[in-house]
């Protein structure tokens, strides 16, 4: 079987690796932000431990060291034995508490005067401690031997623990004056751990904050990337499929049965075909948008059910279906096939719980002999069906002689809606004569197209293609407000009735009759003055919806006339149900009639019929004087044709009229 629903999204899963790169890469500027703040804040709490060790040495010098010296002036070289006592006393505490590492007191000039350790004497020149001494406090980290490491070197040098290291001058015990210097070191790590503890904190709740941000981002990131591929995953899918079946549409096909076509020869053949069903629309319209949907849909899946898995179905748009088959080795067995599937869309399906038979007409080509690209191919396999449906052959096999005409009518139908619009239709009339008066009673509308490279063309060369699509509609709906809107520049009595004609795909459709009423009341004629001309055919495509728009258009004082009657099989019980007020005799009878004795009787039955039922019966295709005689002794009502009037363009029409009435007179 045909696999049907290419599901959505079978697609997705290369994205997911894509999606890891993303994260891990905006990652990287979240924790680069993380390192930053972090070292930042760990500078703070530094110069924070920096300022609590010069706060603790000014204390120190303040409320120490200046009352154990008790002086007031600058201290000398050396300190008296008995300030050296009291210092030693008064620091005691605080070095037996590891609270200080070391302690040195200098004078003014940076010269070490005391130290606790006794080292530092006789030393250079101390710049930090000059600083101090002209009231600059310096306080810095390092480590407890960096001096001596050797100058310069760095203040991480040396080897001993880290310290901090302040120089603060020393006041005199009983002013502000200025007598010394006090060098002190602090042990870094009782700093360093007070101060880490609230710093720990804060860096983990900053890091957590920026990891749940970026969790957070990743999210709301990934769910729209998430969308818009979807979105992108389904306007694909759109692209390539048909909605309604989950079947791969026209373009998907020619990209699929290409790959087939390619490894095509001729001994083994890729099978193009076209298979539409006939009447659809009439079927659409007759029981709704929605049972035709249904309708397609059952189609397709008995198409599917009945093809293998090598072969393609696809949609192609209205109510065709492209079909490539492979593993066939001829024409002959593809009929055979295509012919299984047509019998199988034949048969009657069920909608709205009644059963309704469809039929199909199938064209096809094979590739790589009647085509090289698929695109050729579907368009041969189309014009093949065209040739089915139109002669009712079944399944069709393109030949290069369809090609000529058919795809001639094909490229006019595709032209024509465009020739509607810029108005190159033109209407002849062909005048309808009273037997017994032998006066013009009506004219026939008959349409024309000036094309713009093939010249005048007749409806017998794009009408019958043009029926067989929604065209025709417009079509008709111009015609009737063409010949409304020329009657009166022909027609200066205001007497003459006009006949227009009228396809079966019209009369079919639910609003025909109030367009025909709109048309007919916005051109001011009097409606008893049109006639309408429906085939047979017309009346019994659709029965019901051909009843009720005659019943309105009869309701409304619109005449209905039964053309090329005699060609059909109506019967004449149905007809004389209709609200019907004339039989147009088929020509084909009509001008047959002079040579063959049963025409004659024919032709002659159908008056008598006609009035019987109180009809007005027309004969057209009046060619000879010896078909008007005899006609006129079969007492029939009115005449048509060569032999009284060619059809006319509305100038013409206008001069042949009057000439008439010159006679009459
Ligand atoms: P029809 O309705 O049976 O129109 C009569 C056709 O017979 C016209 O052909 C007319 O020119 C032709 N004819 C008239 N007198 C004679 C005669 O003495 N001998 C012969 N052999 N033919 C005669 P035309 O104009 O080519 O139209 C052909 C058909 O196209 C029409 O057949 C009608 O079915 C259809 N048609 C024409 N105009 C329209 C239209 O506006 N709408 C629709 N739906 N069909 C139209
Ligand atoms: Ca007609
Ligand atoms: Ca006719």
């Amino acid at each position: 079987m045909v696999k049907r629903r290419d599901p959505i999204g079978s697609t997705v899963a290369s994205a997911r690796p894509l999606f890891l790169v993303y994260a891990a890469v905006s990652l990287i500027p979240v924790l680069l932000l993380g390192v930053v703040l972090l070292n930042l804040m760990g500078r703070q709490a530094t110069s924070r431990g920096l300022a609590e060790g010069q706060a603790e040495a000014s204390l120190l010098a303040g409320s120490v060291i200046s009352p154990a010296l008790g002086q007031s002036a600058p201290v000398g070289p050396t300190l008296t034995s008995a300030q050296q006592a009291r210092v030693e006393r008064a620091v005691a505490p605080t070095i037996l508490g590891h609270r200080v590492v070391r302690l040195r007191i200098r004078d003014l000039e940076s010269d070490v005067v005391w130290s606790d350790d006794g080292s530092g004497f006789g030393e250079p020149v101390d710049g930090e401690a000059l600083d101090a001494a002209s009231g600059v406090p310096v306080v810095d980290l390092t480590k407890l031997d960096a001096d001596e490491a050797g100058d310069g070197a760095g203040h991480d040098a040396g080897t001993g623990p880290r310290v901090v290291e302040a120089y603060v001058p020393i006041l005199a015990h009983d002013s502000a004056r200025r007598i010394g210097v006090l060098e002190v070191y602090l042990p870094y790590r009782p700093i360093a751990a007070d101060v880490s503890t609230g710093q720990h904190i804060v860096g983990l709740t900053l890091l957590v904050g920026l990891l749940l941000l970026w969790a957070v981002l990743l999210g709301v990131s990934a769910s729209v990337s998430r969308r818009i591929r979807r979105a992108a995953t389904v306007n694909a899918y759109l692209a390539s499929h048909d909605v309604l079946t989950g079947l791969p549409n026209r373009a998907r096909f020619e990209q699929l049965a290409a790959d087939r076509l390619a490894e095509s020869t001729s001994e083994r053949p890729v099978v193009v075909a076209v298979l539409d069903l006939d009447r659809f629309k009439q079927v659409n319209d007759t029981l709704g948008y929605g049972n035709g949907d249904v309708l397609l849909s059952q189609i397709a899946d008995r198409l599917g059910e009945r093809l293998r898995e090598r072969d393609l179905l696809a949609r192609l748009g209205g109510n065709g279906f492209g079909i490539a088959l492979g593993e066939v080795h001829g024409p002959s067995e593809a009929v055979e096939v295509l012919n299984r599937l047509r019998e199988a869309v034949n048969k009657p399906l069920m909608i709205n719980g009644l059963p309704l038979a469809l039929e199909a007409s199938v064209g096809f080509a094979l590739g790589p002999d009647d085509g090289d690209d698929t695109e050729t191919l579907l368009t041969r396999a189309e014009i093949a069906m065209y040739v089915a449906k139109d002669k009712h052959l079944g399944v069709v096999h393109f030949h290069p002689e369809h090609n000529r005409h058919d795809a001639a009518t094909l490229g006019l139908v595709a032209e024509l809606g465009d020739g509607i619009a810029a108005d190159q239709l033109v209407l002849h009339y062909q005048p309808k004569t009273e037997l017994r008066s032998g006066r013009i009673t009506a004219v026939e509308a008959l349409v024309r197209w000036n094309h713009p490279t093939r010249g005048l063309l007749y409806p017998d060369a794009f009408l019958p293609a043009a029926e067989q699509t929604e065209l025709v509609d417009p079509l008709t709906a111009w015609v009737l407000r063409r010949a409304l809107q020329e009657l009166p520049s022909f027609d200066s009595s205001g007497q003459l009735d006009i006949a227009v004609n009228v396809s079966a795909r019209s009369l079919a459709q639910d609003d025909f009759a109030d367009g025909v009423l709109a048309i007919i009341a916005s051109s001011g004629i009097d409606p008893t003055r049109v006639i309408i001309e429906v085939t047979e055919t017309a009346l019994v495509t659709d029965a019901r919806r051909a009843e009720m728009n005659l019943t309105r258009l009869d309701e409304a004082g619109v005449r209905v006339s039964i053309d090329d009657f005699g060609a059909g099989q109506t019967s004449l019980a149905y007809l004389a149900s209709l609200p019907v007020t004339e039989l147009k005799i088929d020509k084909g009878f009509v001008i047959a009639m002079t040579h063959d004795l049963r025409n004659a009787a024919i032709v002659r039955s159908i008056i008598e019929l006609g009035h019987s039922l109180g009809l007005t019966v027309t004969a057209e295709g009046v060619e000879t004087v010896e078909i008007l005689d005899e006609l006129t002794v079969a007492d029939c009502d009115l005449v048509q044709g060569y032999l009284l009037s060619r059809p006319l363009t509305a100038d013409k029409l206008r001069e042949h009229l009057m000439g008439e009435r010159v006679t009459n007179a």
